[in-house]
């Protein structure tokens, strides 16, 4: 099948690569020429372990090409995807739709012969009946159908997601999408997840209830881990038996420092904002949302506490900065507000992240941002990890101590034992575990 997707971040990157090396033809088109000249150089703009090899593969082999020019490969395409962004409108925290909405208007213009227009984009319920108005309005003649195919990857581990997902989930009003979608996603189904046809306005909700789910059940862990510090009881431990019942299930049941990142904080708010235009308000949600934004400055207040109740001209590092491991990406991670609230305390604060240092330079132009974690930590009254990045949880605690103002270990992702540190002679602070002196 010949594909476009238009939009080549995380997601559009991914999905070109991973539908390229099904066998399909597929171009991604991206209206950032900078993004474009480095694909087609062979040189990727994000961090997602394998893409490397997988975009170099499949443009090898003539399956996979990279293009700012969309009227072409729209015209001979069979599905275009929209796969741009929906970040959260500033002012009022729905979706902005914008980039969907011009995505939508330019396929219009170029679209030739019966084409599916599939929105892998997160957006709001109603977004498909508002881009297939869109299409028709400017392009009266289109043969078209819009469905809807969210997309439930997770950065840095994208592309087994993509090629091994739990399910597919295809939104359609109108039986000629059913066809073209299965044929597309043959290569998966047949040896694993379901495909799942619903209502296009389902598949749209079905996205924004999987995540603020999944939000929801990190916030729970997160409250039980503040819960059990105060009563001495061990939250991983909580997560772990409650975990073993099936109807709980063990993921998404590690306490740590809030969720962040490019979906949940944004995806959150959306569905909150949808559900008061329906006068059907969300309280969980809410809440959800609510206790998380507060959890980040109390995870820097933990650090102040741990160091004496002030941080005022000490020296605090940070390892870790990105929303979570093995992604570059910075988008609304803890880390951001973590660092704020230290150096709102009065402290100086070094930092290492093995990918996500350049994202961060932008967003925290205040840390001084070191080659590595020992440098990071040199001259530090505490070092604190904040994402469990592989390379943090083999950490050399004798040259640390050395380097260090002084030895304290706050573990915000709780990697480490209270008995494998205390060796080293460091006071070691965690999350909803016993750590008392
Ligand atoms: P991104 O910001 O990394 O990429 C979006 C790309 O679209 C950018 O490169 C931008 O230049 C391009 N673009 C915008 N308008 C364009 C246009 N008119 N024509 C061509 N290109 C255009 O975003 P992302 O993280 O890939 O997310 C895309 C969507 O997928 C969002 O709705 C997001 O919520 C959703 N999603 C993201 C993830 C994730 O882990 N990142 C997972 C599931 C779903």
């Amino acid at each position: 099948m010949r594909i476009t997707i238009v939009g080549a971040g995380y997601v559009g990157l991914v999905s070109g690569a991973c539908f390229a090396d099904f066998g399909h033809h597929v171009t991604c088109v991206d209206k950032d020429a900078t993004k474009i000249d480095a694909l087609r150089n062979g040189d990727i703009p994000i961090f997602e372990p394998r893409l490397d090899d997988l975009v170099a593969k499949n443009s090898k082999a003539d399956r996979l090409k990279f293009t700012t020019e969309l009227k072409e490969s729209v015209a001979d395409a069979d599905i275009v995807f929209i796969a741009v962004g929906t970040p959260s409108r500033r002012g009022d925290g729905h979706a902005d739709l914008s980039y969907v909405y011009d995505a939508a208007g330019e396929i219009a213009d170029a679209i030739e012969g019966f084409t599916v227009v599939a929105t892998k984009s997160t957006v709001p319920v109603g977004t498909g009946d508002e881009v297939e108005r869109i299409i028709r309005e400017r392009n009266p003649k289109a043969d078209f159908v819009v469905a809807s195919n969210p997309e439930f990857l997770r950065e840095g581990a994208a592309i087994e997601d993509f090629k091994h997902p739990d399910r597919i989930v295809v939104g359609i009003e109108d039986e000629r999408a059913r066809s073209p979608m299965s044929e597309l996603y043959r290569p998966i189904y047949l040896n694993k997840g379901p495909l799942v046809f619903t209502s296009r306005r389902t598949a749209e909700l079905i996205k924004y209830a999987s995540n603020s789910f999944l939000a929801m059940k990190i916030t729970f862990i997160n409250e039980m881990a503040d819960l059990s510090e105060a009563v001495g009881a061990d939250v991983q431990d909580v997560a772990r038996v409650i975990g073993l019942d099936k109807r709980i299930g063990s993921k998404f049941l590690n306490s740590g420092p809030g969720f962040g990142g490019s979906c949940f904080p944004k995806d959150t708010t959306a569905l909150v904002k949808t559900a008061n235009d329906y006068e059907r308000p969300l309280s969980l949600i809410e809440t959800t949302i609510a206790v998380n934004d507060r959890r980040k400055r109390a995870m820097a207040r933990k650090v102040i506490d741990a160091v004496g109740g002030n941080v005022r001209g000490k020296r605090i590092a940070m390892l870790g900065l990105t929303f979570k491991p093995n992604t570059d990406d910075m988008r609304d991670a803890p880390s951001l507000a973590i660092a704020q609230a230290l150096k709102d305390g009065g402290a100086t604060i070094s930092a290492y992240d093995p990918e996500g240092m350049e994202q961060a330079r932008a967003e925290l132009p205040f840390l001084d941002f070191c080659h590595d974690a020992y440098a990071a930590a040199e001259n530090a009254e505490a070092l604190v990890i904040v994402t469990e990045w592989d390379q943090f949880r083999a950490l050399d605690f004798t040259r640390l101590k050395q380097v260090m103002a002084q030895p304290i270990l706050v573990d915000l992702r709780n990697i480490y034992r209270k008995s494998e540190i205390e060796p080293y002679g460091f006071k070691y602070r965690c999350v909803g575990r016993p750590h008392e002196e």
